[in-house]
């Protein structure tokens, strides 16, 4: 068995598979095989939909060992207090400037603030908060067997590219998942193999055009096997 993670698109608005509902915002369930573990990366805006959702995998919401929210935007933190009820032994990682809005709601010895880079599991790397003009965010950065990175991005506010910037340091990026927002410095994605622009991606038709090759339509009810 070669495989690293699997990702399964759990919150989208984008062309839906059989059974499961749409909603806007974002969110990702990861499994890692190096540990037998899943992980939650943001959580939609909806938290009945995102039950739902993670159900037709057939996911057990209790298994879920961690949810690492991306930014405090109610379309990606919006299903975590419904997710905490049904699993309220989850960790919960934030970006350090929503550390206090998060600990109002949540215990605080189970809401972890994130600044700086951090492998919370093997190989499931936290990026550390990226600050932009507008909100802070983080991202999550999986290593392969291959000992490539897999990007995942919520809504990317502080820019894209920092974020590959900051993965690239650690080695070479195999793929790219999640909402690109305004970016449009598409030279950044040359080298990646695997360009999966969903949720909020305004430029996704351009990027389409640019990479035809490597650009992935990405749905909800979709699961990549890396
Ligand atoms: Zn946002
Ligand atoms: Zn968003």
């Amino acid at each position: 068995m070669d495989s690293s993670f699997e990702i399964k698109i759990v919150f989208d608005d984008k062309c839906p598979k059989p059974g499961f509902l749409p909603g806007f915002g974002f969110s990702a369930l990861v499994y890692n095989y190096f540990t037998d573990t899943f992980t939650l990366f943001d959580t939609g805006g909806n938290g009945n939909i995102l039950i739902n959702n993670i159900n037709e995998f057939n996911v057990d919401i209790t298994a879920i060992k961690n949810v690492i929210i991306s930014h405090n935007h109610h379309d990606h933190a919006g299903g975590l207090e419904t997710i905490f009820q049904i699993n309220p032994n989850i960790k919960i990682y934030v970006p350090i400037d929503n550390l206090n809005s998060f600990s109002k709601i949540f215990p605080n010895k189970q809401v972890h603030g994130v600044s700086d880079m951090i492998e919370i599991e093997k190989n499931l790397i936290i990026s550390g908060q990226v600050n932009g003009s507008f909100i802070s965010e983080q991202s999550v950065f999986l290593k392969t067997k291959n000992n490539e990175i897999i990007i995942l991005v919520g809504c990317a506010h502080p820019g894209l590219e920092k974020f590959i910037m900051k993965a690239q340091n650690l080695t070479g990026i195999r793929a790219v998942i999640g909402g690109f927002h305004g970016f449009k410095n598409l030279s950044y994605l040359q080298d990646i193999d695997f360009i999966g622009a969903c949720h909020c991606s305004k430029y996704d038709k351009l990027i389409r055009e640019r990479f035809p090759r490597q650009y992935k339509r990405t749905c909800l009810g979709d699961n990549y096997i890396f």
